[in-house]
């Protein structure tokens, strides 16, 4: 067992003091939780501690593109430009080249304060289109980047089959995406059976969107799963996907879904962006998180989340750094409350009754993530993975700030990372800010961009 003291610790019922936190080392879990505890005995922090933000979105080698987007001779400068050259970048990766972009990745996830992430992973094939070898060695090497940096991670192998709507045929760019349902199925099975027993690891599955897989694709895949298997889909980003879809089957895409799938806790609705107030009070009844990715969102042009409505109607939510053009959780919330904030010309936006808005996002990204990764993480509480975030408390922006304005601080007042110490499932994977794989990371990383670029 290892023991760690707080003296101060955000817990499922609020900010505690004096907490002792006993870890099982075998199975790195939370053994016990204690307030008001005794600290003989164990090792103290050395600041305020929250558990860990989970991810709920990432394309891993996006990382390496972010900011090659952004000149305005892309016309027409919209979403299907970005993924155009999204799709070259896609066309020259090797699996140890996804596999280093994944491990630098997941070191800026970890020291940012990820602690957990949710890999919506669609790169299966060779990059002229015929499968590796091993079918699962993209998908393996992802693993592998999770087993190196140390984050918790929900590997949703995803289902490309169609380019659009009512199963038009994949175009070139696509072809390292695609596989049959059978392949897909035995792909997701062989995952589930290398990571079983890992408390790290969790698979689930990943219907790209209704653009890129037919109903009866979708239907099979959700009877070949496990039922309690995570399932994620893109859904609603853009406009012109959801005028594709009126035009395809006279229904929005969330409507389509709501009408015709079991949605329910088990899936993860990523970038629900355009949303009738039909579907968003459907949403919110379904039980589904609705997966936000504000800085790409932003980036691509998307459109806002109506936060406050959905909150309202007791929607839940988290947050995923999607295309990495940024790494932080802090980020991530601090733009979904401005954008709210900026359109609906008023403050305060995502606060609850009793909870300032700081800590309201930390805390229902924390809920909404971790249902969305489908692993017990996301708590300081027994059964649950030992991930924790340790803050600087003596930083000009924290100090003498406690509780949930700590939090507020924390998300609205932060430039430079907050984040002292991280701790995953047990084990410390930074600390003062380093994480120990980070300097060897570094070199292999500008290898790949050399070659790459
Ligand atoms: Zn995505």
């Amino acid at each position: 067992m290892t023991v760690l003291f707080a003296e101060s610790a955000l817990l499922p019922q609020g900010w505690a003091r004096d907490v002792r936190l006993t870890i099982d080392d075998a199975t790195g879990d939370f053994a016990a939780v204690e307030v008001d505890a005794d600290p003989a005995g164990a090792t103290r922090l050395d600041g305020p501690v929250l558990p860990g933000m989970p991810n709920l979105h990432s394309h891993a080698f996006q990382r390496a593109m972010a900011g090659l987007a952004e000149a305005a001779e892309l016309d027409p400068g919209s979403f299907w430009s970005w993924r155009q050259i999204m799709y070259r970048f896609a066309e020259a990766l090797t699996p140890d080249d996804l596999s280093t972009i994944a491990t630098q990745l997941q070191i800026e996830m970890l020291k940012a304060g990820y602690t957990a992430v949710a890999e919506f992973h669609y790169l299966h094939n060779a990059p002229d289109g015929r499968p590796y070898a091993d079918p699962a060695e993209l998908s393996r090497a992802l693993l592998a980047a999770a087993g190196r940096s140390g984050i918790g991670m929900t590997l949703l192998p995803v289902l490309y089959q169609t380019s659009g709507f009512g199963g038009q045929p994949p175009s070139e760019g696509q072809r390292r995406f695609i596989l049959s349902t059978d392949r897909f199925l035995s792909l997701v099975a062989e995952l589930t059976q290398a990571t079983a027993g890992d408390g790290q690891f969790r698979v689930g599955v990943a219907p790209h969107s209704l653009r890129a897989v037919t109903p009866d694709a979708l239907a099979a895949v959700l009877a070949g799963i496990e039922p309690t298997a995570p399932v994620h889909i893109h859904i609603a980003e853009q406009v012109r996907e959801v005028d594709e879809c009126v035009a395809w089957s006279g229904a929005r895409p969330v409507e389509w879904l709501l009408r015709h799938q079991p949605v329910d806790r088990r899936w993860c609705l990523v970038h629900a962006t355009h949303l009738t107030p039909v579907e968003r009070d459907g949403l919110a009844r379904s039980g589904a998180v609705a997966g936000l990715c504000p800085t790409t969102e932003a980036n691509l042009g998307d459109g806002l989340f109506p936060l406050e409505a959905f909150q309202a109607a007791g929607g839940r939510w988290g947050i995923g750094s999607d295309s990495h053009v940024s790494v932080s959780p802090i980020e991530e919330l601090r733009w979904l409350e401005y954008g709210r904030r900026l359109s609906t010309l008023r403050r305060n936006v995502a606060a609850l009754p009793g909870q300032s808005t700081g800590a309201a996002l930390w805390s229902r990204a924390l809920d909404g993530g971790t249902i969305a990764c489908g692993r017990r993480i996301g708590a300081l509480e027994p059964g649950h993975r030992a991930d924790l975030l340790v803050l600087d408390g003596d930083h000009p922006v924290t100090y003498g700030r406690g509780g949930d304005r700590l939090v507020d601080a924390l998300v609205f007042a932060g430039n430079a990372n907050l984040v002292r110490h991280v701790l995953v499932g047990g084990r410390w994977r930074v600390r003062d800010g380093r994480h120990e794989a980070e300097t060897e990371t570094a070199v292999a990383y500008r290898r790949v961009l050399d070659r790459l670029l």
